[in-house]
């Protein structure tokens, strides 16, 4: 049984989905909603250090029989799109939607599974416009001076409850307009902005304008997976105000709980500070590659490290990641045969502790660790290694069935063969002979632990 820990509760919980309880529906369906980009530039590492993580959550659920129904966004306006596309002189989508595309395509590098449903604000301007109309009726909206609608948060009595703001005293009626600032901040956010000069702008009932990023997230979830989600997942910066505030939306409109189990992921970090664009420390996945490093071995790299510890990039680690991905790979490409032939307990074993890594909050280095066991393990045949390998990889996601062993000629596999029953008889002399026949014929031959290895 899964646990997560829930950073609403801050404790680990068993993980039990909401429909399984109420429907006793066969195969239980998991609902969860993940933050996704803002489309104005590349994504950087960070950002796809939490898809991974994310990735890896789905997975491990997919792994414990669920079906998993997945949203994650694309917000396609907000205020520095909007900034780069007056600089271009060109409409937004014209920012967007090469950066969607390059999204997509990072996500495909890194072996993302695919969710069930992307979709961009844009899309859904009438579902935010119908859920602020239903905050403004229920009074916890009002219009500024400006004409923008604001979430009043003095009359949402748990507000701050997620990020640890309810113990604090909140500025009620001072207003920001941002969709981003801190928690000195905490104020009466904006819901709906009006319109302003040279800015996209959508009909409402309060007059052109848009939408601010919060409102975004409560209505897609919602349209897609109804009032109560299972899992909310994101990056730990988002817990204030992106989160907090999508509570306080979801929950103001609905009177019922919005999300049941909220899972944060930590930060990469560059020289021990956050990887963002203000800091102007970022990398991208082409950086990487402009490195040597490849995609994969990014992922390996995030993989180990817990998703709730930071995780500090530095070249030297992506080397070494780097370097672990392509051993696991020469394994793969080097079949080899003994005959030592494992009890099916003992590997089934390897499979309830794989499975049981993940189900701990997604224990991937450990995960990771107990790969490389199965991979050195001498009671292991090279097929049964190869077949846990590759049945860890569909949640390790590092594409190793791609591997292709190395085809060997007719003649050579003969030759290990023959030397291999020489050897069961302890003629060594003789087998020695056909080792530097298979010398001679330009391999190399290798015993190890798991049998004889030739390249
Ligand atoms: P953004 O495109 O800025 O909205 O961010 C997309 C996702 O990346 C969000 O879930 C952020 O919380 C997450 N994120 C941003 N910076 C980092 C970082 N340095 N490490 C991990 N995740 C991050
Ligand atoms: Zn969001």
């Amino acid at each position: 049984m899964l646990t997560l820990y829930n950073s609403l509760s801050h404790k680990k919980e068993k993980f039990k989905p909401l429909a399984h309880r109420r429907s006793g529906q066969k195969v239980k369906t998991v609902r969860i909603y993940t933050c996704g980009p803002t489309v104005y530039d590349y994504a950087h590492i960070g950002n796809l250090r939490t898809y991974v993580f994310e990735d890896l959550l789905r997975r491990t659920l997919a792994l414990d029989g669920y079906r998993v129904k997945q949203v994650m966004n694309i917000t396609d306006v907000d205020d520095k799109i909007i900034k780069k596309a007056l600089a271009l002189r060109k409409p937004i989508s014209a920012v967007t939607k090469p950066y969607t595309k390059l999204f997509f395509g990072d996500l495909e590098k890194l072996n993302i599974e695919k969710v069930e449903y992307y979709t961009p604000a844009t899309a859904n301007i009438k579902e935010m416009v119908a859920l602020i109309k239903k905050l403004v009726a229920r009074g916890f909206a009002y219009q500024g001076e400006d004409g923008s609608i604001y979430f009043d948060i003095s009359k949402f009595k748990s507000y701050g409850k997620l990020s640890g703001l309810d113990r604090r005293e909140l500025k009620s009626g001072a207003r920001v307009s941002a969709d981003e600032y801190g928690k000195d901040n905490a104020q009466d956010f904006v819901l709906w902005k009006a319109h302003k000069p040279g800015e996209p702008s959508w009909p409402s009932p309060w007059g052109a304008g848009r939408p601010g990023w919060h409102i975004e997230c409560s209505a897609m979830s919602m349209k897609y997976l109804g009032e109560t989600l299972d899992i909310h997942a994101g990056a730990v910066d988002l817990l204030f105000p992106h989160h907090e505030n999508e509570i306080a939306q979801s929950e103001a409109a609905t009177g019922k709980k919005f999300v049941r189990y909220w899972v944060h992921g930590e930060h990469l970090l560059v020289e021990g500070q956050k990887m963002s664009k203000s800091l102007h420390n970022i990398y991208t996945l082409r950086d990487l590659g402009n490195k040597g490093i490849e995609p994969l071995a990014f992922r390996y790299l995030i993989l180990t490290s817990h998703y709730r510890s930071k995780l500090n990039f530095t070249w030297e680690s992506a080397r070494a990641a780097e370097n672990a991905l392509n051993s696991l790979r020469e394994f793969l490409r080097h079949p080899s045969d003994n005959l030592v032939r494992a009890q099916a307990a003992y590997i089934r074993n390897y499979e309830k502790k794989f499975s049981a890594f993940l189900n701990k909050d997604l224990n991937t280095p450990e995960a990771l660790a107990l790969t490389w066991k199965v991979v050195r393990d001498v009671k292991l045949s090279f097929k049964t290694k190869k077949e846990l390998v590759l049945e860890f990889d569909k949640i390790l996601g590092l594409g190793l069935a791609a591997v292709k062993p190395l085809e060997l000629p007719v003649k050579i596999k003969k030759l290990i063969a023959e030397r291999e029953k020489l050897r069961t008889y302890k003629q060594f002399v003789q087998a020695d002979g056909l080792r530097r026949q298979i010398e001679l014929l330009g391999y190399k031959l290798e015993d190890t632990p798991g049998g004889p290895v030739v390249s």
